[in-house]
Protein backbone atom coordinates (compact mmCIF):
# COMPACT_ATOMS: atom_id res chain seq x y z
CA UNK A 1 0.00 0.00 0.00
CA UNK A 2 1.52 3.27 -0.86
CA UNK A 3 1.96 6.18 2.02
CA UNK A 4 -1.33 8.94 2.10
CA UNK A 5 -0.46 11.75 0.51
CA UNK A 6 -0.74 14.22 3.39
CA UNK A 7 2.26 11.74 4.97
CA UNK A 8 4.62 14.09 6.53
CA UNK A 9 8.43 15.02 4.81
CA UNK A 10 10.54 13.47 6.81
CA UNK A 11 14.40 14.65 7.45
CA UNK A 12 17.38 12.85 8.13
CA UNK A 13 20.09 14.03 10.13
CA UNK A 14 23.21 12.10 11.65
CA UNK A 15 25.73 14.34 13.66
CA UNK A 16 25.85 18.47 14.48
CA UNK A 17 29.03 19.25 15.12
CA UNK A 18 31.58 22.25 15.20
CA UNK A 19 34.33 20.15 16.02
CA UNK A 20 36.81 20.38 12.80
CA UNK A 21 37.87 16.99 13.90
CA UNK A 22 34.26 15.99 12.33
CA UNK A 23 34.90 17.72 9.32
CA UNK A 24 35.22 14.63 7.15
CA UNK A 25 31.82 13.25 8.42
CA UNK A 26 30.14 15.41 5.97
CA UNK A 27 27.97 15.46 5.08
CA UNK A 28 26.52 13.49 7.75
CA UNK A 29 27.70 16.01 9.95
CA UNK A 30 26.10 19.37 9.64
CA UNK A 31 27.59 22.26 11.38
CA UNK A 32 25.49 24.34 14.33
CA UNK A 33 24.43 26.70 12.33
CA UNK A 34 23.28 24.58 9.31
CA UNK A 35 21.32 22.72 12.57
CA UNK A 36 19.69 26.01 13.90
CA UNK A 37 19.17 27.42 9.92
CA UNK A 38 17.04 24.45 9.13
CA UNK A 39 15.06 24.69 12.90
CA UNK A 40 14.27 28.51 11.66
CA UNK A 41 13.36 27.60 8.65
CA UNK A 42 10.77 25.17 9.97
CA UNK A 43 9.32 27.64 12.55
CA UNK A 44 9.10 30.75 10.23
CA UNK A 45 7.28 27.75 8.13
CA UNK A 46 4.97 27.31 10.58
CA UNK A 47 5.98 23.73 10.67
CA UNK A 48 5.08 21.52 13.14
CA UNK A 49 7.84 18.23 14.25
CA UNK A 50 5.56 15.30 14.79
CA UNK A 51 6.97 11.69 15.46
CA UNK A 52 5.57 8.47 14.43
CA UNK A 53 3.51 7.90 17.67
CA UNK A 54 1.70 10.96 16.36
CA UNK A 55 1.28 9.90 13.16
CA UNK A 56 -0.34 6.13 14.58
CA UNK A 57 -2.26 8.03 16.71
CA UNK A 58 -4.01 9.76 13.09
CA UNK A 59 -2.70 13.27 14.26
CA UNK A 60 -1.79 15.22 10.96
CA UNK A 61 -1.45 18.51 9.71
CA UNK A 62 -0.95 20.12 6.72
CA UNK A 63 2.36 21.27 7.25
CA UNK A 64 4.14 18.80 9.53
CA UNK A 65 7.56 17.26 9.77
CA UNK A 66 9.25 14.12 11.31
CA UNK A 67 12.88 15.23 12.38
CA UNK A 68 14.73 11.94 12.56
CA UNK A 69 18.53 11.83 13.57
CA UNK A 70 20.35 7.99 12.53
CA UNK A 71 22.83 6.61 14.73
CA UNK A 72 22.71 8.85 17.81
CA UNK A 73 26.41 10.34 18.69
CA UNK A 74 26.19 11.08 22.36
CA UNK A 75 27.30 14.68 21.26
CA UNK A 76 23.66 15.35 20.32
CA UNK A 77 23.03 16.38 23.78
CA UNK A 78 25.81 19.47 23.50
CA UNK A 79 23.90 21.23 21.01
CA UNK A 80 21.12 19.70 18.82
CA UNK A 81 18.41 18.57 21.45
CA UNK A 82 18.51 21.65 23.37
CA UNK A 83 17.87 23.35 20.30
CA UNK A 84 14.95 21.52 19.74
CA UNK A 85 13.53 21.26 23.17
CA UNK A 86 13.95 25.03 23.47
CA UNK A 87 11.69 25.51 20.33
CA UNK A 88 9.38 22.86 22.01
CA UNK A 89 10.20 20.63 18.67
CA UNK A 90 10.53 16.45 18.84
CA UNK A 91 12.30 14.05 16.69
CA UNK A 92 13.04 10.43 16.41
CA UNK A 93 16.42 9.02 17.24
CA UNK A 94 17.75 5.78 15.83
CA UNK A 95 20.31 3.85 17.33
CA UNK A 96 21.70 0.37 16.46
CA UNK A 97 21.91 -1.35 19.53
CA UNK A 98 25.01 -3.45 19.33
CA UNK A 99 26.20 -0.10 19.57
CA UNK A 100 24.97 1.34 22.43
CA UNK A 101 27.64 3.01 24.35
CA UNK A 102 29.84 2.05 21.42
CA UNK A 103 30.82 4.37 18.37
CA UNK A 104 30.30 4.95 14.38
CA UNK A 105 32.61 1.99 13.66
CA UNK A 106 31.08 1.54 10.00
CA UNK A 107 32.51 5.14 9.44
CA UNK A 108 35.95 4.28 10.81
CA UNK A 109 36.74 1.62 9.41
CA UNK A 110 36.52 3.52 6.02
CA UNK A 111 38.77 5.94 7.41
CA UNK A 112 36.32 9.02 8.92
CA UNK A 113 36.25 10.18 12.38
CA UNK A 114 34.88 8.54 15.10
CA UNK A 115 31.97 9.46 17.47
CA UNK A 116 30.97 8.29 20.51
CA UNK A 117 27.26 7.25 20.83
CA UNK A 118 24.29 7.09 23.20
CA UNK A 119 24.08 4.22 25.77
CA UNK A 120 21.07 3.18 27.44
CA UNK A 121 20.86 6.18 29.83
CA UNK A 122 20.89 8.78 27.16
CA UNK A 123 18.19 6.47 25.56
CA UNK A 124 16.08 6.81 28.58
CA UNK A 125 16.80 10.58 28.66
CA UNK A 126 15.45 11.00 25.06
CA UNK A 127 12.44 9.60 26.09
CA UNK A 128 12.36 11.47 29.75
CA UNK A 129 12.76 14.64 27.28
CA UNK A 130 9.64 13.85 24.74
CA UNK A 131 11.44 12.51 22.27
CA UNK A 132 10.78 8.98 20.29
CA UNK A 133 13.35 6.07 20.04
CA UNK A 134 13.95 3.83 16.95
CA UNK A 135 15.80 1.06 16.05
CA UNK A 136 18.34 0.98 13.33
CA UNK A 137 18.58 -2.76 13.17
CA UNK A 138 20.84 -4.46 15.66
CA UNK A 139 24.03 -3.95 13.85
CA UNK A 140 24.81 -1.31 11.04
CA UNK A 141 24.90 -3.26 7.72
CA UNK A 142 22.97 -3.84 4.70
CA UNK A 143 20.18 -5.48 5.00
CA UNK A 144 19.02 -5.99 1.50
CA UNK A 145 20.29 -9.14 0.17
CA UNK A 146 20.44 -10.41 3.71
CA UNK A 147 18.72 -13.56 4.44
CA UNK A 148 14.92 -12.77 5.55
CA UNK A 149 15.58 -15.14 8.84
CA UNK A 150 18.75 -12.73 9.83
CA UNK A 151 16.89 -9.54 8.64
CA UNK A 152 13.84 -10.88 11.32
CA UNK A 153 16.65 -11.41 13.84
CA UNK A 154 18.15 -7.75 13.24
CA UNK A 155 14.57 -5.86 13.59
CA UNK A 156 13.29 -8.10 16.54
CA UNK A 157 16.39 -8.33 18.70
CA UNK A 158 17.25 -4.38 18.32
CA UNK A 159 13.09 -3.86 19.05
CA UNK A 160 13.00 -5.99 22.33
CA UNK A 161 16.26 -4.46 23.46
CA UNK A 162 15.08 -0.80 23.39
CA UNK A 163 11.85 -1.73 24.87
CA UNK A 164 13.70 -3.00 27.68
CA UNK A 165 14.90 0.05 28.17
CA UNK A 166 12.66 2.80 27.55
CA UNK A 167 9.67 0.44 28.53
CA UNK A 168 7.59 1.23 25.79
CA UNK A 169 6.74 0.19 21.57
CA UNK A 170 9.49 1.08 19.21
CA UNK A 171 6.79 1.15 16.38
CA UNK A 172 9.62 2.76 13.64
CA UNK A 173 12.88 1.41 12.39
CA UNK A 174 15.30 3.34 10.23
CA UNK A 175 17.14 0.55 7.65
CA UNK A 176 20.96 1.11 8.19
CA UNK A 177 22.19 2.74 4.78
CA UNK A 178 18.26 3.58 3.77
CA UNK A 179 18.91 -0.12 2.34
CA UNK A 180 15.32 -1.43 2.61
CA UNK A 181 15.23 -5.30 3.20
CA UNK A 182 13.68 -7.80 0.37
CA UNK A 183 9.99 -8.05 1.36
CA UNK A 184 10.45 -5.38 4.08
CA UNK A 185 6.36 -4.93 4.14
CA UNK A 186 6.50 -8.85 5.25
CA UNK A 187 9.42 -8.89 7.55
CA UNK A 188 9.52 -5.45 8.82
CA UNK A 189 5.45 -6.01 10.32
CA UNK A 190 5.52 -9.45 11.15
CA UNK A 191 8.80 -8.07 13.74
CA UNK A 192 5.96 -5.18 15.03
CA UNK A 193 6.93 -2.52 13.58
CA UNK A 194 4.42 0.22 12.51
CA UNK A 195 6.75 1.73 9.93
CA UNK A 196 9.96 1.38 8.59
CA UNK A 197 11.84 4.45 6.84
CA UNK A 198 14.36 4.67 4.28
CA UNK A 199 16.01 7.23 2.05
CA UNK A 200 15.38 8.79 -1.10
CA UNK A 201 12.64 5.77 -2.23
CA UNK A 202 10.49 6.94 -4.95
CA UNK A 203 7.94 3.92 -4.35
CA UNK A 204 6.38 4.92 -0.66
CA UNK A 205 5.05 2.30 1.40
CA UNK A 206 4.52 2.14 4.98
CA UNK A 207 7.35 -0.30 5.33
CA UNK A 208 10.05 2.30 2.97
CA UNK A 209 9.14 5.59 3.77
CA UNK A 210 11.48 8.60 1.97
CA UNK A 211 13.59 10.55 3.56
CA UNK A 212 15.46 13.31 2.74
CA UNK A 213 19.44 14.42 3.34
CA UNK A 214 19.92 17.76 4.93
CA UNK A 215 23.25 18.90 4.67
CA UNK A 216 25.59 22.13 5.06
CA UNK A 217 24.85 23.21 1.14
CA UNK A 218 21.56 23.60 1.55
CA UNK A 219 19.31 26.79 2.14
CA UNK A 220 15.82 28.58 2.04
CA UNK A 221 15.09 27.46 -1.51
CA UNK A 222 16.94 23.89 -1.55
CA UNK A 223 15.06 23.32 1.58
CA UNK A 224 11.17 24.73 -0.14
CA UNK A 225 12.77 21.67 -2.88
CA UNK A 226 13.36 19.29 -0.64
CA UNK A 227 10.34 19.71 1.06
CA UNK A 228 8.09 20.13 -2.25
CA UNK A 229 5.74 17.25 -3.60
CA UNK A 230 8.27 17.27 -6.94
CA UNK A 231 10.81 15.70 -5.31
CA UNK A 232 10.00 12.95 -3.78
CA UNK A 233 10.38 11.58 -7.69
CA UNK A 234 14.37 12.68 -7.10
CA UNK A 235 16.51 10.39 -6.31
CA UNK A 236 20.06 11.35 -6.77
CA UNK A 237 20.47 14.16 -4.53
CA UNK A 238 24.64 14.96 -6.10
CA UNK A 239 23.00 15.17 -9.74
CA UNK A 240 20.15 17.84 -9.67
CA UNK A 241 21.29 19.09 -12.91
CA UNK A 242 21.65 15.84 -14.45
CA UNK A 243 17.68 14.87 -12.91
CA UNK A 244 16.31 18.62 -14.42
CA UNK A 245 17.40 18.13 -17.88
CA UNK A 246 16.14 14.47 -18.18
CA UNK A 247 12.76 15.62 -16.64
CA UNK A 248 12.80 18.38 -19.19
CA UNK A 249 13.60 16.67 -21.79
CA UNK A 250 11.04 13.51 -20.95
CA UNK A 251 8.43 16.61 -21.14
CA UNK A 252 10.15 17.74 -24.70
CA UNK A 253 9.61 14.50 -25.99
CA UNK A 254 5.72 14.14 -25.04
CA UNK A 255 5.12 17.46 -26.41
CA UNK A 256 6.83 16.35 -29.68
CA UNK A 257 5.42 12.92 -29.80
CA UNK A 258 1.91 14.61 -29.35
CA UNK A 259 2.73 17.33 -31.86
CA UNK A 260 3.66 14.71 -34.05
CA UNK A 261 0.59 13.01 -33.26
CA UNK A 262 -1.26 15.94 -34.45
CA UNK A 263 0.27 16.37 -37.49
CA UNK A 264 0.17 12.80 -38.12
CA UNK A 265 -3.73 13.20 -37.67
CA UNK A 266 -3.79 16.54 -39.50
CA UNK A 267 -2.30 15.23 -42.50
CA UNK A 268 -4.24 12.41 -42.81
CA UNK A 269 -7.12 14.29 -42.61
CA UNK A 270 -6.18 16.83 -45.38
CA UNK A 271 -5.39 13.23 -47.62
CA UNK A 272 -8.72 11.85 -46.85
CA UNK A 273 -10.58 15.47 -47.84
CA UNK A 274 -8.25 15.92 -51.27
CA UNK A 275 -9.09 12.74 -51.81
CA UNK A 276 -13.08 13.36 -51.75
CA UNK A 277 -12.93 16.37 -53.66
CA UNK A 278 -10.69 14.78 -56.21
CA UNK A 279 -7.79 17.43 -55.83
CA UNK A 280 -5.22 13.79 -55.69
ZN1 LIG B 1 23.25 4.76 10.24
Amino acid sequence: MLLRRNFPTIVMLHYVSDDPAHDDLRPWNISRNSFTRLLDFLQQENYRTLVFEDIDKGKRRAKSIIITFDDCPKLLWDFAIPELLKRNMKAVFYIPTAQLGGFNHWNVVEGKPRMDLMDGDDVKKLIEVGMEVGSHAHDHIVLRGMDSREVARQLTLSKSILESIIMKPVISVAYPYGSVPVNAKRITKEAGYRFGVAVKTTQQTRYAIRRWIYDDMDNTGTLRWKMSRAYTWYRDSEDKTAFLIKRLSQQAYRFYAGFKNILRANFTLIILLAEDTQYI
